[in-house]
């Protein structure tokens, strides 16, 4: 596994040292509103364990975290209306220097509520 930050602000999230606006929680996933959200719909899916990045999360998680976590992804966009055959979301994930990522624990941003634009960059 990669390595991994325990001090990351969503490993202190997971611990509890920090609040959030949990959306969702199952055993291997945690859901939360983004504190700067970019649309109506804005919400952070991360899995419970120590996993870096997307990459990292689907080369060393279990099938069982992998099929909860985008269960639980999937069950958010349903439960906050832009799921299909609604309007529709954008679900992202910003992987290391190039992907600008900002916090080093695997998220996927679930993103919706408003158009989005085309995205290409
Ligand atoms: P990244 O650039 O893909 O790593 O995005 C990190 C996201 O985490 C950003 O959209 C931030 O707004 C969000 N974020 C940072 N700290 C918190 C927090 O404490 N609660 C919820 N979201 C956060």
């Amino acid at each position: 596994m990669s390595d991994y930050d325990d001090q990351n602000i969503f490993a202190r999230i997971l611990r509890g040292e920090i609040p959030n606006a949990t959306v969702a929680e199952t055993e291997h996933t945690l859901a939360f509103d983004d504190i700067t959200p970019q649309a109506p719909v804005h919400v952070l899916v991360i899995p419970k364990g120590r996993y870096v990045s997307y990459d990292d999360f689907h080369a060393n998680a279990s099938d069982a975290e992998i099929v909860d976590f985008h269960r639980t992804a999937a069950r958010i966009c349903a439960e906050r209306g832009v799921a299909l055959p609604g309007d529709g979301f954008r679900a992202i994930t910003n992987a290391g220097v190039h992907g600008v990522q900002e916090v080093p624990h695997f998220h996927l941003h679930l993103i919706g509520g408003r158009p989005l634009g085309r995205m290409l960059a």
